[in-house]
């Protein structure tokens, strides 16, 4: 049982060794803690994959989540105000919607009158009113996303990460706490008309892909997405990277637009496990990008 009065480490114990979820630690102000000089050096650990695997106690932010107890009191010991934050997502088999108060109190009455929200594990967070609801991962990706189950109602998901029991809420000062006890209280399944909220049917997103293209470029597209779709493990960054550059070679030569090419690489890295962040939310930033790019020079 984790109350007001658990100590981190015993907070820690309870999460690592009967929860198995992994945790980590945030600064006091709920940001990541700084990377060693080594990992702030770009090119060093940039794919999710490298920065899982990093040795660094606590580099990477949620990257450093793990189960193994004796790695989390390392990291207690040498953050002493650190925060314990759950890494969410298909790693820990978890997806946390985030009801922050005020605005996304109306939303959660709406979800539960339509009879979305099922009875689950839960937390109050450091806000007043603020509820955490963990449900199973159903597996796929689930995109962390800020409003993405309604207005002020937050999904973590697959490259998202929250703060845990007993933390105490940088700005309030208020603890966050378990609705009952933790270990006792079993995680529903998210209800299928929830899921489809946060995780709308994919049509919708393969409709910039389409006519304006060329035919050939069509054809070659296709191709560069069964590459990223069927890279090895370990690998899909880095075939994401080479699929963007080929892509950005068609965008010179006129046979689909940057966006359309965006488009479809994106949705394939999401497929993949890529977190959004890094394939990039828009046309402008990501590895998609920085391919589309390197290709039209
Ligand atoms: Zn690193
Ligand atoms: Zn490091």
């Amino acid at each position: 049982m984790i109350t007001a009065d658990t100590t981190r480490e015993e907070a820690a114990e309870i999460y690592t060794q009967v929860c198995k979820m992994p945790i980590f630690v945030l600064s006091p102000t709920k940001s990541p803690v700084a990377n060693c000089d080594e990992c702030s050096q770009k090119g060093h650990h940039d794919t999710p994959e490298e920065m899982d695997e990093c040795p660094c106690l606590a580099c990477h932010g949620f990257h450093a989540a793990t189960t193994d107890l004796d790695r989390v009191l390392e990291m207690l010991d040498r953050y002493p105000d650190g925060l314990l934050a759950g890494r969410m997502g298909v790693v820990s088999g978890l997806v946390c919607i985030d009801f922050d108060p005020p605005a996304g109190l109306p939303t959660m009455r709406d979800l539960m009158e339509r009879g979305l929200l099922r009875e689950t594990r839960a937390q109050f967070t450091g806000r007043e009113g603020g509820i955490h609801m963990f449900y199973k991962h159903p597996g796929g990706y689930i995109t962390s996303r800020s409003g993405g189950a309604g207005t002020g109602v937050d999904v973590k998901g697959d490259g998202g990460y929250v703060v845990l029991a007993p933390s105490v809420h940088p700005k309030t000062g208020r603890r966050y706490r378990w609705r009952y006890d933790w270990a006792s209280a079993p995680c529903d399944e998210l209800h299928p008309g929830l899921l489809d909220i946060i995780r709308p049917p994919e049509a919708p997103r393969r409709r910039s892909f389409d006519r304006t293209i060329t035919p050939r470029g069509h054809t070659r597209m296709v191709g560069l997405v069964r590459t990223v779709m069927e890279a090895p493990p370990g690998q899909s960054n880095s075939a994401l990277y080479w699929a963007s550059c080929r892509a950005g070679e068609l965008v010179a030569r006129g046979e689909v637009t940057a966006h359309q090419a965006h488009a479809a690489l994106f949705e394939a890295a999401l497929q993949r496990g890529i977190p959004e962040r890094e394939a990039g939310a828009t046309p402008d930033n990501g590895v998609i990008s920085q391919g589309l790019r390197r290709g039209q020079r």
